[in-house]
Order: C-alpha cells, then structure tokens, then sequence
C-alpha cells in the first residue's frame, strides 16, 4: 500500500472511529487551516464525527479570508497609481469596497498573477515599472519573501506585507471566548515552520489541548482522538501527529530569515479586533522595499481604516468560528465562486467555497 493511501485506510478509520464513539464525548474543537477544511469536508469527517460527539470548526486559518478589506483598498490604491501589483490568483478577486483587483485590471489597471516571488522578481528584472508584490499568508509563506528581500531584489522590487503570524490569532480567538473550545488542531505547514513550541503559551495560558496534523483524513481523525485522550486524562499539552514532517523546534534556517527580516505589528484581521503583534512588517533594514513605507503620504488615509464588511457577508464570523458557511443567507445563492460576496467565498482554503464546491446548496 503506498504511504498516501496508508493514511486514506479505511480499516484504521474505523478502528479511530469505534474509539471515540466509545468515549461519550461533547467536544467543539477548531482548526485553522484551509488544507484541513478540505480534507474534512471531502471525506465527510465532519458528519462523521458529530455523529460521536464531537463537533469541528473551521477558524482564522485562510490567508486571503484574513486579509482585511483595507489591505485590498491599499493594493487597489497602489494601482491606481500606476504601480503593477502582482499576486496569487485568489486575491484578484476578493471584493474590496467598491471593487476587486480584477475588476481594476478591467478597467486597465496593471495587475498580473504570479505562481511564487519569484516569477515577480523576474518581472521586476524585465521593467523599469514598479512591482508591488502583495505578500500574504502565515509562517508557510513568508520565508520565501524574507528570503528573496535578503537577496537584495532590484530596486523597482516592493513588497506589500500581509504576512501574518499564526500564535497571536490563537491567543486572540481564546482571549475573546465567543466560542467554548476544547482543543486545536495545529496546521501541518505552518508547524513545518514554527514546530511545536511556538504553540504551548497557548496551551498552558487557556488548558487547552493542542495537536498537530497532517491532511490526510487518518491524519485529522487521530488527531481528534490524541485530543480526546488529552480531555480524558485532563491534559492540556501540546502533541504532534504530524512527526513524519514536523520537528519539535520546526525549521530553524526558515525562522531566521522571517526574523531578520520581519518584525511583529499589532494588526487586524478580518472578522477581529487588532490582534497584537500578529502582523509580519518589514523591518527598517527592509524599508526601500516596503511599499507601505515608501507610499506611506498615498496610502495614509486607508491603513487600518475601519471598513465595513460586504452587506450580509457572515465571513467575519465564520473566521471565528460561530456560524457555518450554510447558515449565511447568501450561501450558493447570491454569493457563489462565479460571484464571491466575501473572500470565504473567493479562496480555495475558504470554509465557503469549500462547503461549496463539495456540497453545494444543502439547506
Ligand atoms: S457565503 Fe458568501 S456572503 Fe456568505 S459568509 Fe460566505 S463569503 Fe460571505
């Protein structure tokens, strides 16, 4: 049996599932990561599992969803100006105010997808024009931006930073218990990065139980099992499913490029208060890079900038977890992946566009 399908193995799925059931759970847990929402939703582990007690949300966990209505107006600002934003597919089309980016490379409006930083540096080598590349996601991505700023890019080379640390927005969703949480399952990726550590203030701060895991769905069902464990035996520790990937202390080369060249900012998110030091800003070393610094005068009047969220989007919400993407009125009718009212709707890694694109309209 190859190593993939060892992990899609029925017989163990069962044997997982027998175990819980036998354990009388109640449990709401949470993860944050779209990778596992897509697992979770595919197979079906989440009708599964509530049949046993245990109930699973998805939380802050995908990159375009978080990203704040502002940071969309600032990188619609910068090509209003005339720079050329470049960036992942996905972000096109997340709704700002009035307008998505692709709408403003309708309108003409240089605006061009990339696959990584690197195809954006290259286009960079190519122009005299700006390029602004709109950096987002967690600890995942970031290393390759730290990296290639460390290479010292051309000079008409900015990067606009949406980069976010995961931790704080663990911190932050407990500190406001809206929602009563059991345990965490830890994103794969992220902890490839930060390993295990970066995660036990959470723990020992909020007695919660966290554990790590991969995206497979015997990954994510044992992951759930080690949880419950933890509750049965009042443990609240942190514990790593993942071993076949994660190290304990995560990728040391990637965190020091992250750290040389980023430093943490309080931010928003979208669907929460400013988070502290959550943000990945640009360090001053950095600055002749940073779009934000250097067009600070243009962009002064929409940095951190209270929009409001698209009239009936529930996005903010599903972010934290208190509403399911079918509990929105708009779901799979005004809002769809042709038609995205909200980013949760735009993204891949989005709770919307995933119910949908497995799911469809089940009302
Ligand atoms: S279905 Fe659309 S409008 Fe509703 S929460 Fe999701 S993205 Fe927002």
């Amino acid at each position: 049996m190859s190593q993939l399908m060892e992990f899609r193995d029925k017989t163990t799925a069962d044997k997982i599932i027998k175990k819980l059931a036998s354990m009388d759970l109640n449990l709401t847990l949470m993860h944050v990561c779209g990778t596992h929402q897509d697992t979770i939703v595919k197979y079906g582990l989440d009708d599964l599992l509530k049949k046993h007690g245990v109930r699973i949300r998805q939380g802050p966990g995908c990159p375009v969803c978080v990203t704040t209505t502002s940071e969309i107006e600032m990188a619609l600002e910068l090509a209003k100006k005339g720079k050329t934003i470049v960036t992942f597919g996905d972000m096109l089309r997340v709704p700002g105010l009035k307008e998505s980016l692709n709408d403003a490379r309708s309108q003409g409006a240089k605006v061009r997808i990339v696959y990584s930083i690197t195809d954006a540096v290259n286009l960079a080598k190519k122009t005299d024009d700006d390029i602004v590349f709109v950096a987002i996601g967690f600890e995942t991505t970031a290393p390759s931006t730290a990296i290639t700023l460390l290479k010292d890019p051309p000079k008409n080379f900015f990067v606009l930073s949406f980069h976010r640390y995961l931790p704080p927005a663990l911190n932050a969703l407990l500190g406001m218990g809206e929602l009563k949480l059991q345990g965490i399952i830890e994103p794969g990726h992220v902890s490839t990065i930060i390993g295990m550590n970066a995660y036990e203030g959470v723990s020992s701060k909020y007695g919660i139980p966290q554990v790590i895991a991969g995206f497979e769905p015997l990954d994510v069902l044992m992951a759930v099992y080690m949880i419950a464990k933890q509750i049965h035996v009042s443990k609240s520790i942190v514990e790593n499913e993942y071993k076949r990937v994660v190290k304990k202390e995560g990728n040391l080369k990637a965190l020091k490029a992250i750290s040389e060249v980023f430093e943490p900012k309080d931010a928003k998110w979208r669907g929460f208060p400013k988070i502290p030091l959550s943000k990945m800003a640009i360090k001053k070393e950095f600055e002749s890079f940073d779009a934000e610094k250097q067009w600070a005068d243009e962009l002064k009047s929409i940095v951190n900038n209270e929009f409001t969220e698209p009239k009936g989007c529930e996005c903010h919400r599903v972010l934290r977890g208190l509403v399911e993407p079918k509990e929105c009125t708009l779901f799979g009718e005004t809002c769809n992946p042709n038609h995205p009212i909200g980013p949760c709707m735009v993204s891949i890694e989005g709770s919307c566009n995933i119910e949908y694109r497995y799911r469809r309209i089940i009302r």
